[in-house]
């Protein structure tokens, strides 16, 4: 039997939750966090076969183009949007700050600064 036949996929056996450890890692196209792997083998880049196919695509793209495959590339919407994630996030550090210097209780502070975090995190993809 010498037909190719295609092995598109490969089994998805990823546990849905792992328990947190130090060393986040985020997809190399979307950047969104990874979730923890508990096999051994490579670790895997991408969180998701369409984040895998798109980066092989740019990468491909921005070869053609001359550029060091490591380049990031965005384009001018993803990259507006990233400022605007970057600008609410500013905003909000700002009113903890401003919460801070009228004397906000600990525990508003704590909870707005956990809001804060939370909110980074939703911020980490890049795309
Ligand atoms: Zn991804």
């Amino acid at each position: 039997m010498n037909a190719a036949t295609p092995t598109s996929t490969e089994p998805s056996t990823e546990p849905a939750y792992l328990p947190r450890r130090a060393e986040a890692r985020h997809c190399g196209w979307c950047g969104r966090r990874l979730p923890d792997e508990d096999r051994v083998g490579r670790p895997r880049r991408y969180c998701a076969q369409p984040c895998r196919q798109r980066a092989y695509e740019r990468r491909t793209a921005v070869q053609r183009g001359g550029l060091p495959e490591d380049a990031v590339v965005l384009s001018g919407n993803e990259l507006s949007d990233l400022q605007d994630r970057l600008f609410q996030l500013r905003c909000a550090a700002e009113d903890v700050a401003t919460a801070a210097e009228d004397g906000a209780e600990a525990g508003e502070l704590r909870a707005m600064a956990a809001e804060l975090a939370r909110a980074a995190q939703s911020m980490e993809r890049l795309r």
